[in-house]
């Protein structure tokens, strides 16, 4: 299995909720590695952007909102077969649904708020790392 990287985002709810520490503790202990990191208050245009593959979607003018309520965490994580194992630890995108033991069974309260954002697939993950950070801020 390759090292992959991957992009993940704690979500405003769970900044605002001080459930930072946690997260990052937790994906710290499941062995991924933290190669960039950053705190950024998207604007509208920026988080229709980063989910414009969505834009045709019911919920996207409730996410944008949702993804712009507060400052984000936007981390590159760096791991063995990092895309799929993140995408386990999160558990599924609605939190009733999640695996025991997952983040998002842990603390997401709806469908949408899922306190989590994790890259799907190489290429998702490859463009998702481009539009947070440039080479130099990837250590
Ligand atoms: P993410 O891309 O944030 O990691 P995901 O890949 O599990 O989540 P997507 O289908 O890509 O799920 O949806 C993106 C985000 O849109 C979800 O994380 C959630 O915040 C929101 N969302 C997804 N489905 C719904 C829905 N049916 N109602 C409201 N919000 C939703
Ligand atoms: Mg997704």
């Amino acid at each position: 299995m390759a090292i992959e990287r991957t992009l993940t985002i704690i979500k405003p709810d769970a900044v605002a909720g001080k459930l930072t520490g946690r997260i990052v503790e937790r994906l710290e202990r499941e062995n991924f590695r933290i190669i960039a990191a950053k705190l950024v208050h998207l604007t509208q245009s920026q988080a229709e952007g980063f989910y414009a593959v969505h834009r045709e979607r019911p919920f996207f003018s409730s996410l944008t909102k949702y993804m712009t309520e507060g400052p984000v965490l936007v981390m590159v994580l760096e791991a063995e077969d990092a895309i799929r194992r993140l995408r386990t630890v999160m558990g599924a995108t609605d939190p009733a649904q999640a695996a025991e033991g997952t983040i998002r069974k842990q603390y997401g309260r709806s469908i949408e708020r899922n306190v989590v954002h994790g890259s799907d697939a190489p290429e998702t993950a490859r463009f998702e790392i481009g539009y947070f950070f440039n080479a130099l801020e990837i250590a």
